[in-house]
């Protein structure tokens, strides 16, 4: 007798459905998730609205290019790489996220096509080739003549490059794995655009 008030302060069913919503996503645990949505909740109705539109234009605005995987804006063919005449068609960049183009396209130093796989292969996680964008990756070969592995050089990135390596040996088009530099263990998009450059520039064959 008398501790059990305790357990009628709850959330209202709205917070705790926010809570667990925000919850959902990646780095953002039960206490993060707590606290910002509280943080919305103190903030003004139109700020929390144009957050709201913002995920949802995100979501409906956008799609994957049907060539490389890349984020575009809907409705389009391809995307901005993919349709430009400039760019060198027999040079295949192959990264992990969409991320990854716009730190090699600030680094200045390539001017071939990209693959974005979407991720790297972890059997830990559950992610095996069939979660990647892979069977595209092998359908692109035609008229490429050299692919650039520039996954990650985590565990998940090397592995994911070697798999790759392995997979392309026999179509006969050059293999060479960036990473040079790069700090192990390291995100393309982290690295600066001098050594990104130089990644790139110094490519070994594999
Ligand atoms: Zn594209």
């Amino acid at each position: 007798e008398g501790r059990g008030g305790v357990m009628s302060v709850r959330f209202p069913s709205a917070l705790l459905t926010l809570i667990r919503e925000l919850g959902r996503l990646p780095g953002i645990g039960p206490k993060s998730a707590q606290r910002l949505a509280f943080h919305l909740f103190n903030r003004p109705e139109e700020e929390v609205r144009a957050l709201a539109e913002a995920l949802v234009n995100a979501k409906t605005g956008l799609e994957r290019c049907p060539v490389c995987f890349n984020v575009m804006s809907s409705g389009q063919d391809c995307c901005a790489v993919c349709s430009d005449a400039r760019r060198d068609r027999g040079l295949l960049c192959v990264v992990e996220t969409p991320a990854d183009p716009l730190a090699i396209e600030r680094a200045g130093e390539y001017g071939g096509l990209y693959h974005v796989l979407h991720g790297a292969l972890s059997p830990m996680n559950g992610v095996g080739p069939e979660q990647l964008t892979l069977a595209a990756l092998g359908a692109r070969l035609d008229g490429t003549r050299e692919v650039i592995l520039a996954t990650s050089t985590t565990v998940e990135g090397e592995a994911t490059a070697h798999y790759l390596a392995r997979q392309l040996l026999p179509s006969g088009v050059a293999v060479s794995r960036i990473a040079y530099g790069l700090p192990v263990g390291g995100d393309l998009e982290y690295a600066d655009e001098v050594t990104l450059g130089r990644a790139i520039s110094n490519r070994r064959p594999v």
